[in-house]
């Protein structure tokens, strides 16, 4: 650790632009932090320096218990992002990556559960003339605006006790309601009160104005759960089994699935889905046309395809709507999934239903495909996989599920007993399977990777839905629960680390290899993914890697 960071920094006025890049290394400020310039900036065009500002203990001075836990933690980190991305927001050249409306573990943001000191993570255009140095405002940015916005962020904090207390806490309640959710047979739970509507497709926050109904949970489904903080609170539980959810068209059936899609994640005070959570093996599958498929058993759903292709070892560059949403589902099971969420809206309806007069019509040897509604039930009774579904279109299903749920002008109602009644009388379909045969287990060769990423991994992300895999390109518009731009680049990082690491050794499964993965992240995987590369970026969950993973174009899988 060096000091005079300042001095050296003015006497560099005006020297070439890559003097910077001696200045990496860590260096002591006169406040007591330590500034840390992880990577240089080789021009003044070059993507942003790297810089790290660690503020020791004595100066955050926290109450430990806002930093004894690692949900505590991120919580607390969440709240301190947030407010130093506003103190730093007049500066064009620094940039603190905050996130939206989910609380996630991020790089820009950390709290050590070791003595509650913090450590913030952000891009710092190093300022030029030209290719020179401009030494001067170097100076006013590392070593006064940047400090002076931690200091102000911290100052905040302590002054704002009781808001960043409430953070912490709702956090904290979010995460125990989840975990309770296994216990009382639950896949979901949304609260009384909850705000699910959002204020536009392109903004999370939550929708406002007289029009915006709170959520009223029927009375059949009513749950209560005491929570550590919010004490009792009452809502809709969402029953293991198959789940149904009907109503016409604008009443809010998609609001409601898309609550439960985010309900993996924590979300921050005022979001209104603070109490509206599912379990964490919860996967959301849609049909993607064009996505690549690898060797995926599909044959539950397709089967007997006119070119004779073997639909047990089924590979593709170019899935159909319905071939690609079979395969995710597959491959959501590979890899851990436990719960399935189906929107009508994005899924492929032949893939879904297949009522009895086409069944009339078109002979089951001369249709490919089996739909869901015939190994549904199987995947919950056999597999343990639940399912909720927004149907309104077809009554198929209705014979299937275990729960209906009707939703009426955004209100929900149980409305099994009407649909066991309506649907005992026979529409003269034939099941057309018994059940799920179970998924098959893929290795990823690591041979495939292309020998640049394997040698020296590369993996990035392009924009807010695009990884640049080596000389692939993966397409993550499909991967729904990706909740933040930045879980692109955490998700980029962990595929690397996998390759570095060896987890793909052409041995284990992709399930065992994510198992591996995760191991590697439960500690302090903030730390375990910055070991790839200093970036913003926000921890992902093992479904989504393996939804990037499965769409890596050139990425072979061996079958055990
Ligand atoms: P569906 O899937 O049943 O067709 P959506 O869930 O897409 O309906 O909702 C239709 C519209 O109603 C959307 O614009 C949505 O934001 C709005 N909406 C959903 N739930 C509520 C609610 N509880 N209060 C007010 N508006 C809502
Ligand atoms: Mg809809």
């Amino acid at each position: 650790t060096r000091s005079g960071l300042a001095g050296e920094l003015r006497s560099m006025e005006g020297a070439q632009y890559g003097r910077y890049k001696s200045l990496v290394g860590r260096w002591e400020l006169p406040g007591g932090e330590t500034l840390e310039l992880v990577r240089g900036q080789a021009d003044p065009y070059a993507p942003p320096a790297r810089v790290a500002l660690h503020v020791p203990a004595q100066l955050t001075a926290f109450p430990a218990e806002l930093w004894e836990t690692p949900t505590r933690r991120r919580a607390l980190a969440s709240y301190l992002a947030r407010q130093a991305a506003h103190a730093v927001r007049g500066e064009k050249a620094l940039r603190v990556d905050a996130g939206g409306q989910e609380v996630l573990e991020r790089s820009s943001c950390t709290v050590s559960g070791e003595d509650g000191s913090v450590t913030l993570r952000l891009g710092a255009a190093l300022p030029g003339r030209g290719r020179r140095i401009d030494g001067r405002e170097a100076e006013r940015l590392l070593c006064q605006v940047l400090p002076g916005a931690a200091e102000r962020t911290l100052r905040y904090a302590a002054l704002e006790a009781e808001a960043v207390r409430e953070f912490v806490e709702t956090v904290e309640d979010s995460v125990a309601l989840r975990e309770a959710l296994d216990g009382l047979g639950l896949v979901g739970f949304v609260a009384e009160g909850a705000v699910l509507p959002r204020r536009s497709g392109v903004d999370d926050r939550p929708a406002t104005g007289g029009g915006v109904v709170p959520f009223a949970s029927p009375e059949e489904l009513r749950v209560k759960v005491t929570l550590p903080h919010a004490g009792e609170v009452r809502g809709m539980g969402v029953p293991e089994g198959v789940n149904l959810v009907v109503g016409g068209g604008f009443h809010g059936k998609s609001t409601l699935l898309r609550a439960l899609e985010t309900g993996i994640w924590d979300h921050v005070p005022g979001d209104g889905r603070e109490l509206v959570v599912s379990r964490s093996e919860t996967v959301k599958l849609r049909a993607e046309d064009g996505r690549r498929v690898e060797r995926v058993d599909v044959h539950a759903f397709v089967d007997h395809l006119p070119d004779g292709s073997d639909t047990t070892d089924f590979s593709t560059e170019n899935a159909s709507g319905s071939t690609s949403q079979a395969a995710s589902l597959c491959e959501a099971v590979e890899a851990g999934a436990r719960v399935l969420l189906i929107d009508e809206d994005t899924a492929a309806t032949n893939l879904m239903i297949r009522d009895a007069r086409m069944q009339a019509l078109v002979a089951k040897d001369r249709e490919p495909l089996t739909p869901l509604v015939d190994s549904i039930r199987s995947l919950h009774r056999d597999h343990g996989v639940s399912t909720v579904l927004v149907m309104g279109g077809s009554g198929d299903y209705l014979e299937v599920a275990d729960r209906v749920v009707m939703m009426d002008a955004y209100r929900p109602s149980d409305v099994t007993a009407r649909a066991r009644e309506i649907a005992s009388v026979p529409t003269g379909r034939n099941a057309e399977a018994d059940s799920f045969p179970g998924v098959v287990s893929r290795v990823p060769d690591p041979d495939s990777l292309d020998a640049e990423v394997r040698g020296r991994a590369r993996i990035r992300a392009r924009g807010e839905d695009v990884l640049s895999f080596g000389d692939h390109e993966v397409d993550l518009r499909a991967v729904e629960q990706i909740a933040d731009p930045r879980q692109v680049t955490g998700i980029g990082l962990a595929l690397e680390l996998m390759v570095r690491r060896g987890m793909l050794d052409g041995r284990r499964t992709l399930a065992e290899a994510l198992t591996l993965l995760d191991g590697e992240l439960t500690a302090d995987a903030t730390s375990t993914l910055l070991t790839v590369r200093d970036e913003d970026f926000a921890v992902p969950r093992r479904y989504e890697t393996a939804s990037a993973l499965n769409r890596v174009r050139g990425l072979r899988m061996l079958r055990r």
